[in-house]
């Protein structure tokens, strides 16, 4: 056969010229191996087997070179040459690692030096970091393989191919690919008071006073987190910290909270007790942990309204037949609040991510008390998101989700509505990319967003009955104790680079018809499939993705493959980040209900304001807020740390207040983590950098 000038497809997906020579010393030294002779007519006549085209894959063609020798007779010289394959591959993933574990140790912090998945939650780089780093390639293949082999059995081989070329072509990303653990879930917490740890593998027993459910509670998070790749919610936790309180202290320990209930020589009071409380569960839920490769767990909490309060606890029961106390409750929640933003100017702390759930009607807070607090917080440069919806069926019990409680109903068994849900699995799809791709074939776009989509639903299901199978062989004991429901968590379709999708058909990125008509459009086509896959054990939901790298990484992909890519991190808002001209109701409006109807999962606008306003304006906001229909948010203002004397600074400064050097850091939020910025990867530093924080002249309440 003739050999003109094909190219040959390489590991690392470049492309090379044919190469016949290399083939034959390949199989030349197979040969020599077993010290079988050959002459150049055997060698010829093996070849004359070969099937060589255009793009053929490296591999494809050593497996032909394997059969061709075994048609010749040559058998073993065939599994000289499969052993000299398999060495070669060793090798290759030896020197990967190598060259890994070297540029790891040489980068500036472990999310730059992170290749594959950078924690958004790692501080610092060092032995423990770097354990967590070098299997992520093989756990990528490995989930490939899990998934492809079910997705063959379920839809058959051509689908499984269409889902490893989409995704190695970057039209869809696979996130938390080099984890194998089930999402993120806000978990009830009833399977612990009733049993203690022992149903999901600890020792401890439940909780029977206010010490033992604070050492608990912390030993019960650190083990529910580390059966997760994302954030543990846990909705109930101040509701449960209440009732420990009043049992110790009664009911309405929180009215005289000043009393000193401690003998021993420190003379504590209540107040003092519960501050000590909260000092010994949040600072060490944010301790780098073991079991996560020296991440913190991601560790979320939510405070309600009295309406919220109500409509999730109402029906609640304790073990002994109490109910929840609304006012020791609210006073609870206060009083954590305040206590954390205040520590928060001593150290950084990034968890708990605090979610402030609102009823909001006609564009007002209906529980006033609430609506004035959380506007105090603000003012008081307390960093949260508010989660505000006019009617109690739908909550962020979870950072990313929105739940229906509807939906969900009640169970008195397993405590409430709104809780134990969350996300298995998150598949994204690459709006801009997909777009373009259409566009550029003359193709209908929506139609070819549709054929992807509904790839991802059933790469999803796929996906759902590997993880019942991991079930029912007793791998997921969060599920069969209890903490979480296996059909009440949501199979999630993320969305990435829907801006610049929009950009790219020439749209402009404000509060007009076409731009909107274009989101609605997009979107719900997720939503349709969204509701045409459902039944009643699987549940889907669709959100914006917040992860920290994939817009960096799908931008970076998009430009080397000639794409129009405006910025170098995909936004993960429905305006354009870097834009001066919006001011904030522009923004509100851009996250209103027109943009976020056809999301169910927690979108976040993030309002960059460059200084805090009162809590009169930040009133007014929350009335905008209400108004526009935009029902998941936060403010977020730069806090200025000194590297020189390490005093926390509520402002955006420029100069240390206390020593005045310029020698400052600030801690900012990337995508509902709040960090210091020189602890994000480089790339997200650099859309920090960019990111605009809007000026009093913006601010035009
Ligand atoms: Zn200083």
């Amino acid at each position: 056969m003739e050999f003109q000038n094909f190219t040959i497809l390489k590991r690392d997906g470049s492309r090379d010229q044919f190469s016949l020579d290399k083939i034959m010393t390949a199989i030349i030294k197979a040969f020599e191996a077993v010290d079988e002779s050959y002459s150049i007519g055997s060698i010829s006549k093996i070849i004359s087997h070969l099937d060589i085209k255009d793009d053929i894959k490296v591999e494809d063609i050593q497996n032909q070179v394997e059969i061709a020798l075994m048609k010749e007779g040559y058998f073993s010289v065939a599994k000289a040459f499969m052993l000299y394959r398999q060495s070669h591959t060793e090798d290759r993933e030896t020197l990967d690692k190598l060259n890994f574990l070297t540029a790891y140790m040489e980068a500036a912090n472990a999310a730059t030096g992170s290749k594959f998945d950078a924690n958004a939650n790692v501080e610092h780089k060092n032995i423990a970091t770097l354990i967590g780093e070098l299997p992520k390639s093989n756990f990528i293949r490995l989930n490939r393989r899990l998934l492809t082999d079910r997705i063959k059995k379920m839809y058959g081989k051509e689908l499984a191919d269409k889902y490893i070329d989409l995704l190695t072509h970057h039209f869809i990303y696979k996130n938390d690919e080099t984890s194998i653990a089930p999402y993120c879930a806000s978990i009830t917490m009833y399977p612990w008071l009733i049993g203690g740890t022992t149903g999901i593998g600890g020792n401890s027993t439940a909780p029977t006073n206010l010490k033992s459910f604070c050492g608990g509670f912390v030993n019960m998070v650190f083990i529910v987190s580390s059966m997760l790749s994302g954030a543990c919610a846990t909705p109930e936790f101040l509701m449960y910290l209440n009732y420990f309180i009043g049992k110790e202290y009664g009911v309405d320990y929180w009215q005289h909270a000043d009393k000193v209930v401690d003998l021993s020589l420190r003379q504590r009071t209540i107040d003092k007790i519960i501050t000590d409380c909260f000092e010994q569960i949040v600072y060490s839920i944010n301790q780098p942990t073991g079991a996560r490769n020296f991440q913190a767990v991601f560790w979320n909490v939510a405070y309600y309204d009295k309406y919220y309060f109500e409509s999730l606890f109402g029906n609640f029961y304790f073990p002994d037949g109490s109910q929840p106390d609304w006012n020791g409750l609210s006073w609870l929640q206060k009083r954590f609040m305040k206590w954390f933003n205040k520590e928060r100017t001593k150290t950084v702390l990034t968890f708990p991510v605090e979610t402030m759930a609102l009823l909001a009607d006609n564009g007002e807070c209906r529980d006033k008390e609430w609506g004035e607090f959380t506007a105090e917080m603000y003012a008081e440069g307390h960093s949260f998101f508010t989660y505000m919806s006019d009617n109690a069926d739908s909550l962020s019990s979870c950072c990313r989700l929105r739940n229906e409680i509807q939906d969900n109903g009640f169970s008195y068994t397993l405590g409430a509505g709104g809780v134990s849900t969350g996300s298995k699995s998150v598949l994204t799809v690459n709006l801009n990319r997909c777009v373009q791709y259409a566009v550029n074939k003359g193709m209908d776009y929506k139609q070819y967003l549709e054929e992807v989509i509904d790839l991802c639903h059933k790469v999803q299901l796929a996906y759902n009955e590997n993880l019942k199978d991991l079930q029912e062989h007793g791998m997921l004991p969060l599920f069969d104790a209890g903490y979480i429901n296996m059909s009440r968590q949501y199979l999630t379709i993320g969305v990435n680079g829907l801006v610049e999708a929009a950009e790219f058909m020439g749209l402009e990125i404000t509060a007009n018809d076409k731009y909107k008509e274009f989101v609605q459009g997009v979107l719900s086509i997720v939503e349709k499939l969204n509701k045409q896959y459902r039944t009643k054990d699987v549940l889907f939901n669709c959100e914006m993705i917040p992860a920290e790298n994939v817009g960096v990484k799908h931008a970076k992909w998009d430009r080397e493959d000639g794409y129009f890519v405006p910025r170098d991190c995909y936004n993960s808002y429905f305006y354009v980040v870097e834009d001066e001209s919006l001011n904030i109701v522009d923004k509100f409006k851009l996250h209103g209900a027109p943009y976020i109807e056809h999301l169910t999962g927690g979108s976040a606008l993030h309002m960059n304001l460059e200084e805090h306003l009162s809590k009169a304006q930040y009133q007014q906001l929350l009335k905008i807020a209400a108004n526009e229909g935009c029902n998941y948010f936060t403010f977020n203002i730069p806090n200025t740390i000194c590297n020189e004397c390490g005093c926390i600074d509520k402002r955006y400064l420029h100069e240390c207040p206390k020593c005045h050097s310029k020698n400052v850091d600030y801690m900012t939020r990337i995508i509902g983590y709040l960090k210091r910025v020189s602890n994000f990867s480089q790339a997200r530093q650099e859309e920090a950098s960019r990111r605009y924080y809007a000026g009093p002249k913006k601010m035009t309440v």
